[in-house]
């Protein structure tokens, strides 16, 4: 499982505490997050990721591009809908190379339990 998580500052909490209750499971994906997501995962829970660029300087470019050609099997994007993001394009192309690949993308929390509950069922 490559999995690909992104959160906005107002949603980091959100991730930390959602990948803490499903540790087991993410523990056995191969994971990838925007930069300062990524390092919280790595120094809060000891898990392995790759730390690619942080949002705002290409990072969710670089996840749609991995996506683009079958290196993400899921992305997990906790976006934060009240505070207005300098790199809105980015997040739209990413939600996008999800659309157009048929990749789940889950942008809130209820919808991120679904697929790891999923996935937890699957692998
Ligand atoms: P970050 O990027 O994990 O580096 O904060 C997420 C974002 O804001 O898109």
């Amino acid at each position: 499982m490559k999995l690909a998580l992104i959160a906005h500052d107002g949603k980091k909490n959100d991730m930390v505490a959602l990948a803490a209750r499903y540790l087991p499971l993410l523990q056995n994906c191969s994971l990838m997050a925007t930069g300062t997501t990524g390092r919280r995962l790595v120094s809060e829970l000891g898990l392995e990721v790759d730390c690619l660029l942080s949002g705002p300087l290409g990072g969710d470019l670089q996840i749609g591009a991995r996506l683009a050609v079958g290196e993400v099997d899921g992305v997990i994007f906790l976006r934060d809908p009240m505070t207005p993001q300098p790199h809105e394009p980015d997040i739209n192309a990413l939600v996008r190379a999800c659309d157009v690949h048929d990749v789940p993308c889950a942008t809130n929390l209820a919808g991120a339990e679904l697929m790891l509950q999923a996935w937890a069922r699957r692998f």
